[in-house]
């Protein structure tokens, strides 16, 4: 017994090193989002280490950067970002730029929604949520890292095809779960427009008090008169539920519920996936879970 574990420590003293090497070895990705992380995840799979500064729940457009960012960023070999703002005061990309390190902004060549209501053309930043879009983020990916590691490209080509497969059954499932929805029922009202994509992808309408931005960006914030065109909206269409977001404060939410006579359908994942262990940590999961909740309150 005890021979037997002296003979595992010995060759774990000998096989650690060469692990550690391996890992400190392999090119870092930084990311900022938590679904751009999950993104690169799919396509290098242990090939590279992938690292996100937001966290599980954390919002993307009020996020103050921490010191250890920098110094973070200023180990990738690679920054991803969202793009368009949604980072608020575009807080990735100054990071990428302060420290030289390469960037790639993954909404590029989305066909963008613009942002209602501001004069200057803005595009909104939630691309993610039409699984389209997120099959064009995975492909600026998958390009980024082929030219990062071409040795590997084969590799990266064939993990981001499956994904690809997966994205397309995706969308195909979301279409026919939103059938389920009564079609005068098809309303999603959430806290700040983070579902445009989403809604437009899936037949359905959106109404929210805050804007694209939780942030005080043009174009973002509550005003009373948003407030009020969401509780129209609500009684409009007489909506059962609404929804609050794991990203978002919920208290305004509950406030327009109670006023407009709906009820909470649910916690929905919007700007942030959930937190590891959770139904929610993965792209995919994420939105079979925002589906499920919705559908399941407005059927
Ligand atoms: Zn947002």
């Amino acid at each position: 017994m005890i021979v037997s574990r002296i003979a595992t420590a010995l060759l774990l003293a000998l096989l650690l090193p060469v692990a550690m090497f391996a890992e400190e070895n392999r090119p870092v990705i930084v990311c900022s989002t938590t679904q751009v992380a999950d993104f690169a995840r799919q396509v290098v799979g242990d090939r590279m280490e992938v690292k996100c500064i937001l966290a599980a729940g954390q919002d993307p457009h009020l996020y103050e950067k921490k010191p250890g960012d920098a110094q973070l960023v200023s180990t990738a070999d690679l920054c991803l970002e969202n793009g368009w703002h949604l980072e608020g005061n575009d807080w990735m990309q100054k990071l990428a730029t302060q420290t030289g390190r390469p960037i790639v902004t993954c909404v590029k060549g989305c066909r963008p929604l613009e942002v209602p209501g501001v004069s200057e053309a803005m595009h909104d930043p939630h691309a993610w949520f039409s699984c389209t879009n997120a099959a064009i983020y995975v492909r600026n990916i998958r390009d980024a890292v082929i030219q990062l590691d071409p040795e590997h490209a084969d590799e990266y080509r064939s993990r981001s095809a499956l994904y690809l497969d997966q994205l397309r059954t995706l969308h195909s499932w979301i279409v026919r779960e939103i059938n389920n929805i009564p079609v005068d029922q098809r309303v999603l009202v959430t806290s700040h427009d983070a579902f445009n994509y989403f809604c437009q992808a899936y037949g359905m309408k959106s109404a929210t008090p805050v804007g694209w931005s939780t942030g005080k960006e043009v174009g973002a914030g509550i005003t009373p008169q948003r407030r009020q065109e969401t509780i129209d909206s609500i009684r409009e269409h007489q909506v059962k539920a609404i929804f609050v977001e794991t990203s978002v404060n919920p208290t305004m939410v509950r406030e327009i519920a109670r006023e407009a006579g709906a009820k909470i359908g649910g916690e929905l994942y919007s700007d942030s996936m959930g937190a590891p262990d959770t139904a929610g940590e993965t792209y995919i999961g994420m939105m079979r879970e925002n589906v499920l909740t919705i559908v399941q309150s407005l059927k």
